[in-house]
Formats: structure tokens, sequence, C-alpha cells
């Protein structure tokens, strides 16, 4: 038998499957979407088995044989092969990139490199010291100094240094204790030796517990016995005790419902409920654009439908877009559906994604509620598949496979039957635009779910405010509503928009900002540490004291960060209770939940926060939002920017007033008169489509043309600039004429890390051949540039071009 292999090994100018023979001990067990460990080149590296045939072209004397099978029960399912196989034409990626993308990191390969002992009488000193008596020693147990004397050992051939595929499968187990029959403890009490007392009390324990099974470290805990005494009896025969697996449980501790069970569904709701439902029942893979302002019952709407599916056997994926979404929603949907759900985020460990993972697998959840990659759960009989927020970028992957979690749940919605919703009170203006041409069905929730007002929008103009001397990042206005909440007792929110706000140091003398060493960008400001870091490249230096490059001591600190605004709000309200939530605050694993839990409960007069506190957020005791700087955005030179001002503004003021008590949103801007500002303080999503709508196509931008961003980069800038070109005139030469090709062009920032780099842009409106051209440009890179040291990389739909 002849397996087709996809190995791990992207630095192949081909990317297809290899042959391998199947040893007959294996041929009965393997299956496609099983992993293996077969040798490729000199190395052993980690494969999928896609395929199974009788006969290869390969001759048998050329067929390596599989060294060894990882999965008895395969790993991906036919669909997932299929999948991948899409992935590939589509985001342009190896094939192995879209596979691996599909599991847990657990999963994932990983490889080790080895020292093999042939001569073991040849070694001397520190290594033989290290060595020992052992064949095999994991290459890191040397110190970085012997690696010289390794290399030169295995030159002479006493060991040999090897790359292995490490199996982890990262099972956690856990001893069981079963206790055995009344008879056998009898007799065990008869020949107990009488000094035996601990066994004697320990058996005692036992006879109250005959034939049960419990894991043996409670059984140690309630009855005080060592695990010596356990032993003992074990070995009497007194009881067994066997390894079994058992989940990890992620931090549960379930959030409070706020606003208890809602009532009957709105008549909005029960329309889209009743459509989707119809779709559920006839198979239909129909795609809903579930468009509801925020706090109209949106998720509601999901989990009448996830009700449904559920009653008809199916099963149900949730998508929602990041950690910051997952403590209030997810314990929504625990508490709604019980021991069903499964949770799958960037905040779980490995091991906990991968017992999530293996509960999706074996069937034992019906719902998954997580992250992009939840996209890809193994749910064998799906019965919807749900975005929420389907307008949020982080549904965007950034390195390869590129692919856009909105495409891949539609893909497979095709392969089991089933409808999609997108909801969003702001949709992308993709997604409203196909809902207009009638590609997806649009659902519309036009009101609150318990017709509270939208909360009332005060925009403030920070130029008046300086020009009337006021010099705090806090207007006048906002101040004194923060003061009045804090009087009543209710709870604000502050949102900082840290992107394109960086806080960098200046000098007030040559204006000059201290720059990254490595990369074109000014390095920023950590509070914390005192230090300078690189978002770019993760380099880091003291603050100096003077400037490099005029030496004037009047260096400083500009800019706001958050940290930066709670200062300025301690010496404002001293009395105020501020939690601030941040990339610096929530590092820490299960932060993010405390921190909520934590403001919920009451504990905090302020939440300040960025980005990740503009969604999901929902408590009744929040009256008022602040924003402290609503246009930094638009600055950047990215075709999305307002629409992402306009969805981030919306999604900020939705936090306030969402239960009894009226809320009030300040939002501060330096551009008062920019549209984007202008319509998000009605929440007036058709109008802010309509006009830009009207400058996407003025501009020539999605979702009028399709785009496609290749990027370049080179440690030499002739060397990138020159290969951009050549790329260029290469695509130039096969396009459409209405194709249009903007560069190559230096990127946004021009140098990360050393490398330059360079990029061009295609747009399009119809080019059926252009996912052929560029995969034979990616045959050219692979081939040659990538030899000459250029990284270059292909985004079909880029979620920013800066
Ligand atoms: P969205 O997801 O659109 O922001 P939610 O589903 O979170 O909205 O609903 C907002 C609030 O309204 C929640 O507290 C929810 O419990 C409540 N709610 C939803 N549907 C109804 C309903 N039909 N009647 C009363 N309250 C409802
Ligand atoms: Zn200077
Ligand atoms: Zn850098």
């Amino acid at each position: 038998m002849i397996a087709e292999i996809i190995t791990d090994v992207s630095a192949h100018p081909v990317d297809r499957p290899f042959d391998y023979a199947v040893p007959e001990g294996m041929a009965k067990v393997i299956e496609p979407g099983a992993r293996v460990r077969v040798p490729f080149g000199n190395r052993k590296v980690l494969g999928f088995v896609t395929g199974l045939k009788e006969e290869s072209d390969v001759p048998d004397s050329r067929l390596k044989p599989i060294d060894e099978l990882l999965d008895p029960e395969p790993v991906l399912t036919g669909e997932m092969l299929h999948l991948a196989d899409w992935m590939k034409q589509t985001t342009l990626c190896f094939e192995i990139d879209a596979l691996q993308a599909m599991l847990p990191s657990a999963l994932r390969a990983k490889y080790e490199k080895t020292v093999h002992v042939l001569e073991p009488e040849k070694l001397t000193g520190e290594v033989a010291d290290i060595v020992r008596n052992r064949r095999v020693v994991a290459v890191k147990e040397f110190n970085e100094r012997l690696l010289p004397a390794l290399k030169r050992l295995a030159a002479e051939g006493t060991v040999s240094i090897e790359t292995a595929v490490r199996q982890r499968t990262n099972i956690k187990k856990e001893k069981v204790l079963h206790i055995g029959e009344a008879d056998r403890l009898w007799e065990i009490r008869e020949s107990l030796p009488k000094s035996a007392n601990r066994q004697a009390e320990l058996l005692e324990w036992m006879e109250a517990h005959i034939g049960q099974s419990l894991p043996s470290k409670d059984v140690m805990e309630s009855t005080g016995t060592t695990r010596a005494t356990v032993k003992a009896l074990i070995e009497r025969g007194a009881a067994r005790e066997t390894e079994e697996e058992v989940y990890r449980k992620p931090e549960t501790g379930l959030m409070p419902e706020s606003g208890g069970m809602p009532g009957p569904l709105t008549e909005e709701q029960a329309i889209a409920v009743g459509k989707i439902g119809e779709a559920v029942d006839d198979g239909r893979e129909e795609t809903f654009l579930l468009h509801g302002v925020t706090g109209s019952g949106k998720t509601e709407v999901y989990m009448q439908v996830i009700r449904h599916v559920l009653d008809l056997g199916k099963e149900a994926i949730v998508l929602v877009p990041e950690i910051s979404l997952t403590p209030q929603i997810t314990s929504r949907f625990k508490r709604r559906f019980g021991p069903m759900v499964a949770v799958m985020h960037s905040g779980l460990s490995a091991g906990e994604k991968y017992d999530e993972w293996r509960k999706i697998q074996r069937g034992e959840v019906k719902v998954v509620v997580g992250a992009r990659s939840a996209v890809f759960a193994p749910f064998r009989n799906l019965g919807v598949i749900i975005l929420d927020e389907e307008h949020e970028s982080s549904y965007k992957q950034e390195d390869s496979p590129r692919y856009h979690a909105r495409d891949v749940a539609i893909r497979r919605s095709e392969e089991h039957g089933c409808p999609v919703i997108l909801g969003s009170a702001t949709p992308s203006l993709e997604s409203y635009a196909r809902a207009h041409k009638g590609v997806y069905s649009l659902l519309t929730l036009s009101e609150r779910a318990k017709k509270q007002p939208l909360p009332e929008v005060q925009v403030v103009d920070m130029r008046e405010e300086l020009k009337n001397g006021n010099r705090s990042m806090f207007s006048l206005a906002l101040a004194e509503a923060i003061r009045d909440r804090l009087e009543k007792g209710e709870q604000t929110v502050l949102f900082l928009n840290r992107r394109g706000y960086s806080s960098f140091v200046l000098c007030r003398d040559c204006g000059t900002s201290v720059q990254c060493p490595n990369c074109d960008i000014s390095l920023t400001y950590h509070r914390a540490t005192e230090r300078l870091q690189c978002h770019y490249c993760g380099h880091e230096e003291l603050v100096p004291h003077n400037c490099p490059e005029c030496t004037s001591e009047h260096i400083r600190f500009f800019g706001t960060g958050t940290q930066k605004v709670q200062e300025e709000l301690h010496r404002l309200f001293p009395e105020a209770r501020v939690l601030r939530m941040d990339v610096d605050t929530t590092r820490q694993k299960g932060a993010h939940e405390r921190l909520l839990r934590q403001f919920g409960d009451g504990g905090a007069d302020i939440l300040l926060g960025t980005q990740m506190i503009a969604k999901g957020l929902d408590f009744p005791n929040i009256t008022l939002v602040g924003v402290l700087s609503a246009d930094t955005m638009l600055r950047l030179s990215d075709f999305r920017a307002a629409e992402k001002t306009f969805q981030l503004l919306t999604q900020v003021s939705g936090r306030a007033g969402r239960h009894e008590k009226e809320g009030e949103v300040i939002v501060q801007t330096y551009a008062p008169e920019h549209y984007a500002v202008e319509l998000a303080k009605d929440q007036a999503y058709e109008p802010f489509y309509a006009i830009e709508m009207g400058n996407r196509k003025r501009y020539s931008y999605p979702p009028f043309y399709f785009v496609t961003l290749i990027q370049f980069s080179h440690e030499d800038l002739m060397k990138v600039s020159e290969t951009a070109g050549n790329a260029v005139r290469y695509l130039s030469g096969k396009l459409g004429r209405d194709t249009v090709i903007i560069g190559p062009t230096s990127a946004e920032v021009a140098r990360v890390n050393n490398r330059y780099r360079y990029q061009c842009l295609i747009k399009y409106k119809k080019e059926p051949k252009l996912a052929g051209v560029l995969t034979d440009l990616v045959k050219i890179y692979r081939s040659s540039w990538m030899k000459e040291g250029i990284l270059m990389s292909i985004d079909m739909n880029p979620s920013t071009i800066s």
C-alpha cells in the first residue's frame, strides 16, 4: 500500500504530496487524515496522510517507508482535507500550513535536535560528563560553548546529530483507585500485622467504600494517609490503581448574566429566528447578515437558533472576535447550554485547548464558542455557524495561511448544508454590499431589545478646548460628567484608541524622536519598566538622558498612553477607583476575566482601556462612556480607516445605558466634522454606508474592486527594490488590461528588523487568471528569490494595506 503524504517542509519549491510505502503492520490501521513521521532527505519530519493507493509512479527501490504512525485515529476528517486544498488555492499558502492551522498546537510538529552517541568510549571531558551512559541526549542539554566540540565529534563519526519529531500529545492523566470487594478486604484485615496501624485505618475507610472508583489524590486527602500506605494496601490486593485521562478545567466561575432571562422574542427577533430556522430545517447553505444595533438582542437570536439546531441532533460553532468578548459571552452560552459547550480562545493553555478540541472530536460537546481558529472545530454534522461582530479584523489571520474565518465558515456550510449567521451592528462594507445584491439574506433588528433609547452622544472639539486654555486630556464636559457619576456611584468606561497614537520620547530642542536601530519606527515608552520598546522587532533600551542627535537634556516622554491617563485621572479625581485594562495589565492568564468581574461587581468606578474594552462589555451600572481620542485611526493611510473609526465609535457608544439607567457618551476629537465621527454619533449606519461606498468606488477599493497585496523584504535595499520591480513587470505582462498594479513602493514602515520592505498592490474587478499567475510567481520565488534571502508574502484579501 502507498500513502500520499504532505510533509512539513515548506522550503521545497513544489508543494505537493509525496509517495511513501506503508509497512505491512500499519496497512490495517492507517487512514487519510492521520499524522505520520517520515524520512525526508536526511531528516525525519511530520506529515499528514492525504490519500491511500495501491500503485505509485515512483519505482519501488526509491520509495521510502513511513517511520511511524502517530495517530491510529485520524485527527483530520475528509472534509478538513478538502478544506485544506481549498485554502491552498484561495490563499496561496502551503498545504502543510493549512493542515496545521486546523489543529490545536499540541498536535502540531515540534522538532528536537538530539545527539546519538555512536562510539561512547571516545568521549572525554565535559561532553562525557553530560552524556554519562546515555545513547541519546537532547542537544539543548549541552551548553552553547560545547556546540563546536559536538560538531567536531559529529564530523569524526563519534556521534551523529539528528532532528526528530517530538510527539507530545499532552493528555493529562490522573491515578484512580478502584477499591476491592468485601471478601478480599476482610481477608486482608485478618492477615494484617498488628503494627500496621495506618493501613488498618485506611482499610476501614475502604470497607465503607467497597467497589468504588475514586481519584487516588482525593482518597489520600480525605483520609489523611500517605502514598506509601495506599501503595502497601494496593500490594496486598485491597485495591487496584489505574491511570485515566482527564480534562484540564479552564477557569470557569460564571459571570452573572446581567438583566436575567429575557422576555419573549421581539417581532424582529422572531422573524430572524424563523427564517434561519427554516434554512436549518431544509439543510440549506444560506448566509444571513443579521444587522442589529448594539443591544438589539442578536445574541438571543443566536441562542434560539442553536437550541433548534441541538434539538435536531446537530452542532453549532459560535465565533467571537477575541479574548475580550469571551468571559461574558461564554458564560451566557454555558448557562444556557451547560456541559454541551466547549470554549476555545487564546487565553487557554495549549493543554487546555487540546482538551477542548478532544471533547469536540469525540462528540462530547455540541457547541463551541471560540475565537477565529474555532471555525475549524472538527464537528461532523453542523447545523449552523455564527460569526458575531463579523466586521472585526481579528477574523482575518495575518500570517500564513492568510484565511478569513468568514470565508472558511461559508465554505464549511456548503459542505454541511447549513446556514451561516454574520451578526453585527456595523457590518463590514463588503458584507453589507453582498446583502444588497442578494448574495446574503439581510435580517434587521432596528430597536434595542428592551426598547431602551440609544445613548445620547456628545462630540467635543478638542481644538476649541485648547483655544480656551484647557491643556488637559479631558475636556471640561467629560471631566464634569465623570465627577457627576462619581457622586452618584455610577460607573464610567473610558476608551483610549491607541492605534496610531503611541507614546514616544521626543527631544524638545531638535524634534528628534528616539528610533529603533533596526526598524524605521519610533520606540514606544513603557513606564512600568522605564524602557523604550520596539513593537515590531522587540528591541528594548533604557530611556536616554540626552538626545542622541543634539545631546540636549530636554528629552522627554510624549503622547498619551493608558498609564498617563491613569495618572491624570488620579490627579483630577483622587478618590476614584480606576481599573486599567490594556496589553500590560492583561498579559497574565485569566486577567481579562478577573478585571471584568471586578468591575462588574462594582470594584471600581472607572474602567480605562484600549480596543479590548470596546466590545462585549455589558453591565447595568455603566452610564457614561468617554472616548478620549476618536480620530487617531483616521490618520493612518488605510482605505478602511473611516470604516474602522465608525465601527469602533459605534461599538464603544453601545456600552452605555444598556439597561434601566440611561446612558451618555462623550466623544473627544480633533476632527468633529469627519463623516465617520458625525454619523457614528447616531449609529447612522445606512448614511455612513452610502458615503463610504461612494469613496470606495471613486478610489477603486473594495467592495468595488478586489485587492491583493504582495510584500517583499530583504536586508539589502537595492535587492528588494529590484526584486519587487521584477515581480511587477512579470505580473503586468500576464494580467488583464483593466487590472491596476500600484507599485512597487516602499511599505509604510520601510524597514523592520533590519530588513527593507517593498510592496505592490493589485486592484482588479475580474481577473480569472490571477490565482494561476500568482501561483507561478510563488514558484519563481521558491526556486530562486528565496535562495537569495528575499521573503515574499501574498495576501489575497488584506485587512490593511499600510
Ligand atoms: P446584542 O448581542 O445585539 O448586543 P444582546 O443579545 O446582548 O444584544 O441583548 C441585549 C440585552 O437585551 C441583553 O441583556 C438580553 O438579555 C436582552 N434581551 C435580548 N432579547 C430580549 C427580549 N426579547 N426581551 C427582553 N430582553 C431581551
Ligand atoms: Zn535633540
Ligand atoms: Zn525594531
